[in-house]
C-alpha cells in the first residue's frame, strides 16, 4: 500500500479497532488507490484521504415507541452524513439488529464513490436503526417509522440529505416514514426514495438494484463473449435485490438454482420458474414467510438449513444479493473449483477481502458492490430528477437510463484499470474512478 495510505490507514486503526467493517472497507478502497496516490500528490497535500473517512457529520438519537402490547420499547438512530463534495448526502437507512455504527460507517463510506460512480450529483450517506422489523405488526412498524423520522426530520432534506431503503426498509416503511415528514413540515417534497409510485415512486426503483448487477455482469461476461443463455446462476439473499435479480437472470436466458434467507438456502437444480420466483415474492413480501416454506409447496425445491448457497453444486455465476461478509474464502474456493467465472455483488461487501483475493487471482470476473450494485441509488437518483421536474417517466424509459448508467459505470471501471495496467481488475478500477471525482472536487471546494 502506498505510504500516505498505510499511515492514515493505521491511524484510523489505532483509533477505532472495534470499527471492524469500516476499516476493512477503508483498507479494501485504501489499497486499491495506490498506483492514484504513488502518481498524484496532491492528495496528500490536501489531506483528502484524511478528510474522506471522517463523516462530515453523525446523528445519533433514541428511538422510543410503544409495542402491541403497550410496553415501551427504545432503538437508537443514526444518520452518517459522510461526504457532500458532489451532492446531497445519499443513502439507504437500514433496519436489522446487527446495525451500530462500524456498520453504517463502511455503508456510508462504500456510498459515497458508488455514487460518485453514477456521475449523478450524490454524495455519501447511510442511516438506520437496530430496530428489527421482523415478527412485528404492521401498526409497530409505523410506530416505529413515524418516532424514526420525527427525530430525523431536522437533519434531512431536498438538497441536504435523501434517505432510501436498504435490508429491512422496503416500500412499506418509506411510505411511513414519508407520510411522518410531509404531515411534521407540511410540504410534499423529494425527501426519499423508493417511494411508492402513489406518492411520487419511478417506475424500475423496486427493480433497479437487482437488474443493474444483471446488466453489469452482462457487460463484464460480454468482455469474454459469453452471456447468461442456460448458464446456471446462485443467488444468496430473497429481499428486494435478490428478487429482482432472479427475475432478470430468467428472462435473460439464465437459470437460477438457489436464493437464502437467514435460515437457509433453497436449491432447483433445473432452475426457479416465473412462478416459483412469484411464489417467493409474495411469501416475503406479503406474508413475511421464511424461504424454507418454498420446500415445502415444490417438489423439486430442496432446502438446506443453516447452509448458504455457495458450496452446493456448479454454478457459473454467483451474485451474492444478502448481507456483508457473507462469502468467504472457503466459499470462493468452492465455486471456483464448481466453474464460477463471473461474480457481481448486489449486496454491500457481500465477499471478505481474502475471498476477492482469490476470484482477482483465478481470473474470475468479479463486480465490485460499489459498481455493480449501484444502479439502485442511480435510479433514486432518476427518482429525484422526475420529482424536481414533477413528472413521471416510463418503465422504459427509466430501465433504458438505469442500463446505459450501469454500462458507463462498467465502462469507466475497466477503462480506469486499464489506465494503471490492471487488465480488468474492477475493485481497482472502480475505487479509483470513483474517489478521483469526489477527492478533485473536495480539492475545488477549498477546506
Ligand atoms: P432486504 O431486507 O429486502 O433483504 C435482505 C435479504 O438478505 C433477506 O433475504 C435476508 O434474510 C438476508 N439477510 C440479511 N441479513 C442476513 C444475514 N446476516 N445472514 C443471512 N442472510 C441475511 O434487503 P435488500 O435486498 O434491499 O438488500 C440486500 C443487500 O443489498 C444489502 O447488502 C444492501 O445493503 C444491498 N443493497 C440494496 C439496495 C437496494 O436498493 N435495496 C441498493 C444497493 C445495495 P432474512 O429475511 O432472514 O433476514
Amino acid at each position: 500500500m502506498n505510504n500516505y495510505a498505510q499511515r492514515v490507514y493505521e491511524d484510523l486503526q489505532q483509533e477505532l479497532p472495534w470499527q471492524q467493517e469500516f476499516l476493512q472497507s477503508v483498507f479494501e478502497v485504501f489499497d486499491s488507490l495506490s498506483p492514484l496516490l504513488d502518481r498524484d500528490g496532491r492528495y496528500e497535500k490536501h489531506r483528502i484521504l484524511e478528510r474522506i473517512t471522517i463523516p462530515e457529520r453523525i446523528i445519533i438519537f433514541q428511538v422510543p415507541w410503544v409495542d402491541d402490547k403497550e410496553n415501551i420499547q427504545i432503538n437508537r438512530g443514526y444518520r452518517v452524513q459522510f461526504n457532500s463534495a458532489i451532492g446531497p448526502y445519499k443513502g439507504g437507512l437500514r433496519f436489522h439488529p446487527s446495525v451500530n455504527l462500524s456498520i453504517l460507517k463502511f455503508l456510508g463510506f462504500e456510498q459515497i464513490f458508488k455514487n460518485s460512480l453514477t456521475t449523478l450529483p450524490m454524495g455519501g450517506g447511510k442511516g438506520g436503526s437496530n430496530f428489527d422489523p421482523k415478527g412485528k405488526s404492521d401498526v409497530e412498524i409505523m410506530r416505529f417509522c413515524q418516532n424514526f423520522m420525527r427525530e430525523l426530520q431536522s437533519h434531512i432534506g431536498p438538497d441536504t440529505d435523501v434517505p432510501a431503503g436498504d435490508i429491512g426498509v422496503g416500500g412499506r416503511e418509506i411510505g411511513y416514514l414519508f407520510g411522518m415528514y410531509k404531515k411534521i413540515v407540511n410540504a410534499h417534497q423529494s425527501v426519499l426514495t423508493g417511494k411508492s409510485l402513489n406518492f411520487g415512486g419511478s417506475l424500475i426503483r423496486p427493480e433497479a438494484t437487482g437488474y443493474g448487477n444483471v446488466y453489469f455482469a452482462t457487460e463484464m461476461l460480454k468482455t469474454r463473449k459469453e452471456d447468461f443463455e442456460n448458464r446456471r446462476v446462485m443467488i444468496s439473499g430473497s429481499g428486494n435485490v435478490a428478487q429482482f435479480t432472479a427475475q432478470k437472470i430468467i428472462s435473460e436466458g439464465g437459470k437460477v438454482i438457489t436464493m437464502s434467507d437467514s435460515g437457509g438456502s433453497i436449491l432447483c437444480k433445473d432452475g426457479l420458474t416465473p412462478e416459483k420466483i412469484e411464489f417467493i415474492m409474495n411469501l416475503k413480501n406479503i406474508n413475511r414467510g421464511r424461504i424454507s416454506e418454498v420446500a415445502k409447496h415444490f417438489s423439486d425445491v430442496e432446502f438446506f438449513a443453516g447452509q448458504k448457497p455457495w458450496q452446493l453444486t456448479e454454478t457459473a455465476v454467483a451474485l451474492p444479493s444478502a448481507t456483508q461478509n457473507e462469502l468467504d474464502l472457503n466459499d470462493a474456493k468452492a465455486l471456483v473449483k464448481n466453474g464460477c467465472v463471473c461474480v457481481s455483488e448486489g449486496a454491500n461487501m457481500p465477499s471478505t477481502p481474502d475471498a476477492v483475493q482469490y476470484f482477482l487471482e483465478n481470473q474470475v470476473l468479479f463486480g465490485p458492490g460499489k459498481a455493480a450494485n449501484a444502479g439502485g441509488v442511480a435510479t433514486s437518483g432518476l427518482e429525484m430528477t422526475q420529482n424536481a421536474m414533477r413528472i413521471g417517466w416510463g418503465a422504459l424509459e427509466v430501465d433504458t437510463r438505469l442500463r446505459d448508467i450501469m454500462r458507463s459505470i462498467h465502462i469507466i471501471s475497466k477503462n480506469t484499470a486499464e489506465e494503471f495496467g490492471s487488465g480488468d481488475n474492477y475493485v481497482l478500477g472502480a475505487n479509483i474512478a470513483g474517489f478521483r471525482k469526489v477527492a478533485d472536487a473536495m480539492i475545488d471546494l477549498g477546506v
